[in-house]
Order: C-alpha cells, then sequence, then structure tokens
C-alpha cells in the first residue's frame, strides 16, 4: 500500500458503523482506498445501514476525520451491503487444532500457538471450539461474555491483543452435551462466522476433540488452511486418528504435523529427562513432528494464571514459539 494511504486508514478507522455501532476498521468495513491519476482520494466503505440520514452524518465523519491527514479532492462510495456480514472476510489464515481424545493438551498447545504467533507480531484470534469443554476463557484468564454489535455479530473478547470467542460462554455446555453432530457444527460455523474478527492473520481454532464428522465438517466448511494433531506418545485410538487424518486430506486441508505432548518428564532434582512412554506411535508415522513438549509444571501453572506459557520464558515456552515458527513458514500471509 501507498505509504500516503497509511495516516488516512488510520484516521478513517475509529469511524462508527451507525447499524452496528462499532468501528468500520474493526469490522473490515473499509474495502479500498487510492489515489486516482489526478490526485485525488478514494475511498470505499462498505455500511450496513440504508437510512439516507445516517449516511449524510457518516460521509460528514468521515470528512471531519480527513481533514487534518488530507486536504484535496475526494470521491466518497459508500456501498450498502446487502448480505449478512461474513465476519471472517478479513482473516488470512484459518489454522485448526485437534486431537483424537480429550485430555492430551490440545487446547493448552492451541491457546499457546495462538500467543506464540502474535508473539511473532502477527494478529491472532482464538476460537474456543470445544463446545462441551470450553477452556480457552480459562486459559486467557478472559471470562467475560462478548459484546453483541446487532442481532448478529458478536464482538471478540481481548486479552492482551488477543482476540477470542469461546462457545462456552455463549452455550450451557451441559446442553451442548446432547447435542448432535449436524446441530454442533452449524451453531459452530453460524458464532465463527458471526463474530466481527476484523482484520487477522491467523485465527486458530481449538477444535473439540476426535476427528470425526464435525471437524471434518468445520474443516471444510471454513476451508482451513492446515490442521495441528496433538497427540500424547501412548495415546490408544491413534489407529482411528491416522485413517480420520487421510478423510482431511482428502477434503483438500493439509495435515501440517503433529506435537507430542507430555512425551517426557525433566526430574527437578537432577535435570535428566526421562522419556514417560517407551514408544511413539507407529500409527503416526510419517506426520511432520512440529514440537515435543515435556510434561512441564510451568505450563500447567501458566494456564491455571490465564497467562499463557509461550509469552514467558524458558525451554518450554520457546519450543511453543518454535511451533508457532514453524506453523507461520508452512502458512505465509
Ligand atoms: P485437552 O484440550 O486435550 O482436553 P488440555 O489442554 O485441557 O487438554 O490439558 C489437560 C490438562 O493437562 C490441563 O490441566 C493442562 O494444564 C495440562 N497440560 C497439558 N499439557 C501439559 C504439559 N505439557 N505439561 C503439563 N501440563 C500439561
Amino acid at each position: 500500500m501507498n505509504p500516503k494511504l497509511t495516516p488516512i486508514l488510520q484516521a478513517l478507522s475509529p469511524l462508527i458503523e451507525p447499524k452496528l455501532k462499532w468501528q468500520i476498521g474493526e469490522l473490515n468495513l473499509i474495502k479500498e482506498i487510492r489515489f486516482e491519476e489526478d490526485g485525488s482520494l478514494y475511498v470505499r466503505i462498505d455500511l450496513i445501514s440504508d437510512s439516507e440520514e445516517e449516511k449524510q452524518a457518516f460521509t460528514q465523519a468521515v470528512e471531519q476525520a480527513l481533514a487534518p491527514v488530507y486536504s484535496g479532492r475526494l470521491i466518497l462510495n459508500l456501498f450498502k451491503v446487502h448480505v449478512a456480514l461474513n465476519g471472517l472476510e478479513g482473516v488470512k489464515r484459518v489454522v485448526l487444532v485437534g486431537s483424537g481424545k480429550g485430555g492430551v493438551g490440545k487446547s493448552t498447545i492451541a491457546v499457546n500457538l495462538a500467543a506464540g504467533l502474535q508473539r511473532l507480531g502477527y494478529a491472532v484470534g482464538v476460537i474456543d471450539a470445544d463446545i462441551q469443554g470450553p477452556s480457552q476463557p480459562t486459559l486467557l484468564g478472559c471470562k467475560d461474555k462478548p459484546q453483541v454489535l446487532s442481532n448478529e455479530m458478536l464482538l471478540p473478547l481481548e486479552a492482551q491483543g488477543l482476540k477470542l470467542i469461546s462457545t462456552g460462554s455463549l452455550v450451557d455446555p451441559n446442553q451442548a452435551l446432547a447435542w448432535r453432530g449436524q446441530l454442533v457444527s452449524g451453531t459452530l460455523l453460524q458464532f465463527i462466522r458471526n463474530t466481527a474478527w476484523g482484520k487477522l492473520d491467523y485465527l486458530v481454532i481449538d477444535l473439540p476433540p476426535g476427528t470425526g464428522e464435525v471437524q471434518l465438517t468445520l474443516a471444510a466448511e471454513l476451508k482451513a488452511d492446515g490442521l495441528v494433531l496433538v497427540s500424547m506418545p501412548q495415546e490408544v485410538v491413534l489407529g482411528d486418528v491416522r485413517r480420520s487424518l487421510d478423510l482431511f486430506q482428502e477434503k483438500q486441508i493439509p495435515i501440517l504435523g503433529l506435537v507430542e505432548n507430555m512425551a517426557s518428564y525433566q526430574c527437578p532434582d537432577c535435570g535428566s529427562i526421562r522419556e514417560l512412554f517407551p514408544h511413539s506411535s507407529t500409527a503416526l508415522k510419517g506426520l511432520e513432528h512440529l514440537a515435543k513438549l515435556p510434561l512441564d509444571p510451568a505450563l500447567a501453572l501458566a494456564s491455571d494464571q490465564g497467562h499463557p506459557l509461550a509469552w514467558g520464558e524458558g525451554a518450554t515456552a520457546e519450543a511453543l514459539v518454535d511451533l508457532a515458527k514453524k506453523v507461520a513458514a508452512k502458512l505465509p500471509i
């Protein structure tokens, strides 16, 4: 983008969409902005509102906002959006984090992958789609309810710059337990699409455990860019996981690789490292190892404190940031 456009974009972004009553930058409604050959400035902004009065007031607000940074001719195109907003429009990459079973550390890895990507300088969001056992609000120390912008759109919460939506804050997990696959994937998709994510480099989705129909439907419908699989080395159902990974690949969802979690333990007294299980799984041979993480009390503690370890220091924190680097290298923006 022409660097002269940056202050103009900055001046426009905080303006408020009259219907949704939220910043147009956050809602990703500034669609085009450029200098014409004669030097005039062309700006196209999508609006949900179609009231003439609101449009006039908005035009004035645009002119006022631009006055300190631009004094030339303005061609302002306010475009009425007819369809419901697609909250994912400004998201560049969707990364899924899945596991064969619950309890292997999937949510812990998902939040730390998101925090690691953020530490690398990317704009990141995380969705807790583990509808029956939501844990991201605890992991990020952020238990507020998201704000509803209109009847349809939600505004994600923010935990130190990381955007978050948890299905757990919207659906009672006890109720969700009774839901069948199609209802689960339909509801999750609705939440994800109806959230005003704004501009994000990566959106990390903490999937429900398992690699069945719900996960496959979500992956395909969201056109996910890749799946990170989390497992423990002794996970007994890995044969099934292998088969479902083949299904993901058939649906053109690349498997980015495997995170082997809780694979070893470091003795706090002598510092020696013990492998906890005799062998890595053979069922997942051929999958790239993105990270091998030890059982680390610091990781569990950081999670309980709502401050992902990937924001902290130490060997495990480094391994988590390294995982984020590998994912970013596989899915460049
Ligand atoms: P899942 O999402 O697969 O159900 P969680 O991420 O909720 O699993 O992790 C289960 C428990 O294990 C949590 O209490 C978490 O803090 C802990 N945990 C996960 N990975 C590690 C690790 N490498 N070292 C120590 N504790 C861990």
